[in-house]
């Protein structure tokens, strides 16, 4: 079994919401924009790693974030701030993990 797959096996799901997210391993919540850290009547949730197949990795190990609609098409349309956020996430993401398994999972690394 590669790396990859013996990863992928370990994910089991925690708590796992109705539309399929588990907690996120940022600092981030409902109403209040990821980005500003402003407190916001509508958030939504933003995949970090987006791609077609990493969209649903993202959301199932934690790798999202509450932002506002602004921010949101902010992040969509601006590739240096798309980055950042990927960044920082993979420092946070390997806090508890290796690069390999962040490999594994996202397909690169952004660090
Ligand atoms: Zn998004």
């Amino acid at each position: 079994m590669t790396v990859a797959e013996n990863y992928r096996r370990k994910l089991t799901v925690r708590k796992m919401d109705r539309n399929g997210y588990n907690p996120s391993i940022l600092d981030t919540c409902d109403g209040e924009d990821y980005l500003t850290k402003d407190e916001c009547l509508q958030t939504v949730r933003h995949e970090i790693y987006f791609g077609t197949a990493n969209r649903k990795i993202s959301k199932v190990n934690g790798l999202w974030v509450n932002v506002s609609p602004e921010s949101h098409r902010l992040i969509h349309s601006n590739r240096q701030v798309d980055l950042r956020l990927k960044v920082e996430c993979q420092m946070i993401f390997e806090c508890e993990h290796s690069r390999e398994e962040f490999r594994a999972l996202i397909g690169k690394s952004y660090l």
